[in-house]
């Protein structure tokens, strides 16, 4: 750590702001508060910006460590991308699109479609609902029904967070095919669970603001550069241009607050003073560094579960994947993304599969993920039944996401704690959205408007606004 970091901040009050935590939600807090004229210092533990969603090297590809993507309804990481500079580096699809195979047919391997009209809701659906292969014709006559019955719930209502998406889909006539063709394939990868498993209230939050919002807000992006190159390399650079001192390879260790209400945030080799400071830590360290009293029942953090991510990774001599992406139905296989463009492979494909929910798989050895996957892979695509596998690996995130339980939601707490000052940011919090790089940029918003409310400085007008874009 430099000594300019250590230095005596100047008698300054209210502008000085220590951000903890160099993932989404610390990156949004630094900027947003740089962006009202406060000195902010942001400190990670690791070597690199962008926590959960990061890149990295190996044999001369770079991987991410998991798939990301995103909706147009995430107004907030659009609005991320905008102000790092990197929209045209994860754009949108013009309109869903996701093929979905189905290799588990006595007929065969078969192609579905799940895309969008240009009909406003819920008719955008409509004609893909009406064709799509792997419901029978009643199945997909009650998914309409569930979807007006979901339309209508109240995700003000707190009752919501308690029940699970599974029953309530079993009481609104879901088939356990009709969860698993439809529901789940989007609800596991935008939850990280599977339906039984997760809080209605989450649930009802995804699948109304995804499909029965606006026509075009679950239109899919994702970056078209390793997750890195914007999460690290073009945050910092905005980071940089707005003022805020980076500190990368620096763990906090501790957290205090004098009688004056001036904070102390302990480093190795030093103590940083701040007028606020923003904990956008994950939930286990942010209990840790939490003071005594900030919180009313600081036990509630350690009961927010967490749930893994495995990301497999499979490199062919030539192509096998002739679209972007696949969702895939009668087997294993989850989501397939084509990774070969941004991980700088010049030959053959690189083929990232994302399985969410991964609770039985995330500590299996690889010979046995890779018994598993790639004959599935031959049978989902029969471009690499003749193909030769050139790399295989995975990446095991356990801890990639909280779980989104029943009764999660009265666990997360807010942005504000009871200790002035202090305020908490992260995917986890509060923000009503399941863990996404949605929820923790929204996080980080909320962090840095109540500190700018408490340090009397004005919002920037540019910040990310949740009324405005709702
Ligand atoms: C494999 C995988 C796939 C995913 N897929 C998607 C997806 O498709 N779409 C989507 O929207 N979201 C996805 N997510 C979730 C998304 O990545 C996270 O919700 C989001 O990145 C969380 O950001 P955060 O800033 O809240 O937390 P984190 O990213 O966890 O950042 C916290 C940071 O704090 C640092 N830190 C911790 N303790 C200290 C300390 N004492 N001092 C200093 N620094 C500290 C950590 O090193 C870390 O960098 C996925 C996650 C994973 C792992």
């Amino acid at each position: 750590m430099s000594d300019e970091l250590l230095s005596p901040a100047p008698e300054t009050s209210g502008r000085d702001a220590v951000v903890v935590g160099g993932g989404l939600a610390g990156v949004t807090a630094a900027l947003a508060l740089a962006d009202a004229g406060v000195r902010v210092t942001l400190l990670e533990g690791r070597p690199r910006l962008g926590g959960l969603a990061f890149s990295f090297r190996r044999d001369g590809l770079t991987v991410d460590n998991g798939q990301h993507v995103y909706l147009r309804c995430c107004t907030a990481y659009r609005w991320f991308l905008d102000r790092i500079g990197g929209a045209a580096l994860a754009p949108l699809q013009d309109r869903l699109d996701v093929p979905v195979v189905d290799v588990a047919r006595p007929e065969g391997r078969r192609l579905g479609r799940l895309r969008r009209d240009a009909l406003p809701v819920p008719l955008h659906l409509g004609r893909s609902l009406a064709t799509y292969p792997h419901l029978s014709l009643a199945e997909r006559a009650k998914v309409g029904r569930a979807a007006v019955a979901l339309k209508g719930l109240d995700l003000a209502d707190p009752a919501l967070d308690a029940q699970d998406f599974g029953s309530w889909l079993t009481a609104h006539g879901q088939s356990a095919r009709a969860v698993e063709a439809l529901w789940d394939l989007v609800g596991v990868a935008t939850l990280n669970a599977v339906a039984g498993d997760a809080s209605l209230g989450l649930a009802a939050m995804v699948f109304k603001t995804g499909l029965l919002s606006d026509p075009g807000a679950a239109d899919i992006g994702w970056a078209r550069v390793p997750l890195g190159e914007l999460h690290d390399r073009l945050a910092r650079k905005a980071l940089d241009s707005a003022g805020v001192r980076t500190e990368v390879r620096t763990r906090v260790t501790s957290v205090s607050t004098d009688d004056n209400g001036r904070w102390s945030v302990q480093v190795p080799g030093g103590t940083l003073a701040a007028d606020a400071v923003v904990l956008a830590v994950p939930q286990r360290e942010a209990y840790d560094l939490l003071p005594d009293g900030a919180l009313d029942a600081p036990e509630r953090l350690l009961r927010i579960g967490t749930a893994p991510i495995l990301n497999v990774h499979v490199v062919y001599d030539r192509k096998v994947l002739a679209t972007p992406f696949l969702a895939a139905l009668g087997t294993p296989v989850q989501w397939v993304f084509d990774r070969t463009d941004a991980s700088g492979l010049r030959e053959g494909q690189y083929l990232a599969l994302s399985q969410s929910a991964a609770q039985d798989e995330i500590d299996e050895p690889v010979a046995a993920l890779r018994e598993r996957y790639l004959p599935e892979l031959e049978r989902l695509l029969p471009g690499a039944r003749g193909a030769r596998v050139k790399d295989f690996f995975v990446t095991r995130e356990r801890t990639a996401t909280f779980a989104p339980t029943p009764g999660v939601g009265r666990l997360r707490p807010g942005a504000r704690t009871k200790a002035p000052g202090l305020y908490l940011a992260g995917a986890w919090t509060a923000t009503g959205w399941p863990a996404t790089m949605e929820s923790a940029v929204r996080s980080g918003v909320s962090a840095a408007d109540a500190a700018l409310g408490t340090l009397g400085r004005p919002r920037p007008r540019h910040l990310f606004a949740f009324e405005e874009a709702a």
